[in-house]
């Protein structure tokens, strides 16, 4: 293997936009894996406001698993400590070792937030940050911010011309707090596992509208 994206995320849960991006990003960046990470626990939320990791990260399973180029991490949720995305990058670069090329492949809202991230410029350096639009998110506020960056780290991001589904996972959570449908935003077996075992539902559900990104 040679080049590999690495989608981090809540999963909260994980949906059609995150499945698109992957695979449109592994198609214009010519990926040959795209690794999955579910955060164990969000550094900047307190415990109790988002599911269960165990939960996210089956349901990542189920959602990636007819992908022959997917795969899901395990790391973040086995690492004790908050979920870091740089602890993340250094742990996968240890691993595979120098010849892997390392692709972030991150929506362009939590690109806007990458600055507040703990040491965003050694995350530059350890892998090339592929940007996905997002509805709803100004592409110009990207571009705005790749200028305003030292070039050197500007040249290690990507803005990729790729078009996103206008699903969030906080919106599906909101749906499934009301009892209103979400079939065709996420993939049917996560949806199955969601009815199986009662996620999202009631006042629960309504607390984890209010969390920030991971
Ligand atoms: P929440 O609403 O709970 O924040 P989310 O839908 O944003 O959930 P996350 O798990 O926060 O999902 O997102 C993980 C990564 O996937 C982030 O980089 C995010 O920007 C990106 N992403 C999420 N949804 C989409 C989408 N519809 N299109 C493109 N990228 C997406
Ligand atoms: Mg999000």
């Amino acid at each position: 293997m040679k080049r590999l994206g690495v989608l981090g995320g809540t999963f909260d849960p994980i949906h059609f936009g995150h499945l698109v991006a992957a695979e449109a990003a592994a198609e214009v960046l010519d990926l040959d894996r795209v690794l999955f990470v579910p955060c164990g626990r969000p550094p900047h939320r307190p415990a109790g406001q988002t599911t269960p990791a165990e939960h996210r990260y089956l349901m990542t399973v189920l959602a990636t698993a007819g992908n022959p180029r997917f795969r899901v991490s395990r790391m973040e949720l086995d690492r004790p400590g908050p979920s870091y995305t740089v602890d993340t990058l250094e742990e996968l670069r240890a691993e595979l070792g120098p010849d892997v090329a390392l692709i972030f492949i991150v929506g362009a809202d939590a690109f806007l937030g990458m600055d507040r991230w703990k040491d965003p410029e050694r995350i530059l350096e350890l892998a090339e940050v592929a940007v996905v639009s997002r509805p709803g998110w100004n592409d110009g506020a990207v571009e705005a911010r790749l200028q305003a960056m030292p070039a050197h780290l500007a040249a290690r991001v990507r803005h990729l011309d790729i078009d996103p589904l206008n699903i969030s996972a906080r919106e599906l959570r909101r749906r499934l707090s009301q009892g209103r449908s979400v079939r065709y935003l996420l993939p049917q077996q996560v949806l199955d596992y969601i009815q199986q075992h009662g996620l999202y539902r009631g006042s629960h559900a309504e607390l984890m509208e209010q969390k920030a990104p991971c």
